[in-house]
């Protein structure tokens, strides 16, 4: 494969993605009708008719009733890993006093309320509850909201309801879609607006998501997912093999690509790839990804191979080369670095800490994973010292001046008269 084609991997992000016009008529209605349009719309779309929004104190316990001890241990592992690992990433404010009496600094808090849509629509995500929530509950967010597509029998799914239940999440709404995006954004009778959206889903979630933003913020727009194995002539091709097709069952926009110095192995993972395939359940939307998204990349040496993933700035990056940590440095660009042969990205998806909403389709270059600081924010903190001012208004007037501000000039002037007076605090 060509490096221009590589680039153009990055076009898979736009694919089935124009549902704007549906999405701004959604939007409207909820802004009009509120609870109204979110009961049509989940009657219309998702096709049922439901009696209340807001899940109800008793379906929290007949979820913990209908999932079996094994699912529930191993969500309460993956939160305690998962809360370690943020917990890491907590910013604390500071202030910093000078000699001169001046103090500056930058007070950090939280966001008051935020939303977290969960997708449902074909299948049912508990990872995605405690990826999204639990960065905000470090945080110190006190006001989470979840909103979720309500399967055909008008029920929540049990493993998501319990996990939120885990975190201490209950104020749940049976809705999904557009519409979701909308009531959380512009608030209805029984959603109040959040100052936040964060969370995957389809075509009509990420269109919603980009309409609303700027009336409040959102975490990203999540585009197919992606691997990239950077792997030489001491890595497993059996690994490989599956850990490129366990990306590519995701979605048939996924793409999974090797990139590697051996063309031996080059060829037996094309062999694993093709005969792993045919045991996969999701042997249909992983064949479409491996036909049109996906390739073996041969590099005539580690630098090219470097060159090439740092290209690619890929959501998912597997290291399977000798000594990686030593060459760890090479790599500029991608969401999540897993190294060696026991870290395929699932541990990552699931369970050992690290966030699993990932920049994707090249946005690595630029961002990077969901985490603690996209639930705060930050306030500046100035006391100037009237030592200070004495000594430097006068550089900060002329530059109000040169700007032409001159009011800024004589706010700033006046307290100078004032310190040199030695009058005042
Ligand atoms: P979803 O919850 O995103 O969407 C379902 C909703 O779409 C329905 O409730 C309905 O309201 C709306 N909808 C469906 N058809 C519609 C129509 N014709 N007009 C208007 N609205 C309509 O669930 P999904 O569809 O299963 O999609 C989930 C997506 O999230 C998948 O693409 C999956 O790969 C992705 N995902 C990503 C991550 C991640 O971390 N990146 C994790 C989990 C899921």
């Amino acid at each position: 494969m060509q490096r221009q084609q590589l680039r153009a991997n990055r076009s898979r992000a736009s694919k089935g993605q124009d549902r704007r016009e549906d999405v701004l008529n959604i939007i409207e209605q909820v802004k009009q009708n509120g609870d109204q349009a979110l009961l049509e719309m989940t009657e219309r779309f998702d096709r049922v008719k439901l009696a209340h929004l807001k899940v109800q104190p008793e379906e929290f316990d007949e979820a913990f009733e209908a999932i079996d001890d094994t699912l529930l241990d191993a969500i309460r592992s993956a939160i305690r890993n998962i809360r370690d690992y943020h917990e890491r990433q907590v910013r604390q404010s500071w202030m910093n006093a000078t000699e001169s009496g001046t103090i500056l600094g930058q007070l950090v808090r939280p966001l008051e309320r935020v939303g977290i849509y969960v997708p449902g629509g074909t299948a049912s995500y508990p990872s995605s509850v405690m990826m999204n929530a639990i960065p905000a509950l470090v945080a110190g967010v006190e006001q989470i909201v979840m909103t979720t597509p309500p399967g055909k029998d008008g029920r929540m799914n049990a493993a998501v309801l319990v996990t939120a239940r885990e975190l201490g999440i209950t104020e749940i709404f049976k809705v999904g879609g557009a519409q979701a995006i909308a009531a959380l954004a512009y608030g209805t009778e029984s959603i109040a607006k959040v100052d936040k959206i964060t969370g995957p889903g389809n075509a009509f979630v990420a269109a919603a998501k980009r309409e609303v933003y700027g009336d409040v913020d959102i975490d990203m727009i999540a585009g197919p997912s992606e691997v990239v194995i950077l792997a030489d002539e001491t890595a497993n091709p059996e690994f490989t093999a599956a850990d490129l097709l366990a990306q590519a069952e995701h979605d048939p926009l996924a793409s999974a690509i090797l990139v590697t110095t051996s063309a031996a192995l080059a060829e037996q993972v094309q062999e694993q790839v093709l005969s792993q395939l045919e045991h996969l359940n999701r042997k249909e939307i992983a064949a479409q990804s491996i036909d049109q998204w996906s390739a073996i990349c041969i590099a005539n040496s580690l630098d090219e191979a470097f060159d090439i993933v740092n290209e690619l700035a890929t959501e998912h990056l597997q290291l399977c080369i000798a000594d990686p940590f030593e060459r760890l440095g090479k790599v500029k660009h991608a969401g999540a670095v897993f190294i060696g042969n026991n870290s395929p990205v699932p541990i990552g998806d699931y369970y050992v800490g690290p966030n699993h909403v990932l920049p994707t389709s090249g946005r690595a270059r630029f961002s990077s994973p969901l985490s603690v600081d996209d639930f705060i924010k930050k306030m500046s903190l100035v006391s100037y010292s009237r030592a200070d001012m004495a000594a430097n208004g006068h550089k900060i007037a002329a530059l109000a001046e040169f700007e032409g501000l001159q009011g800024h000039a004589y706010s700033v002037k006046l307290r100078m008269a004032n310190s040199e007076e030695g009058s005042g605090k």
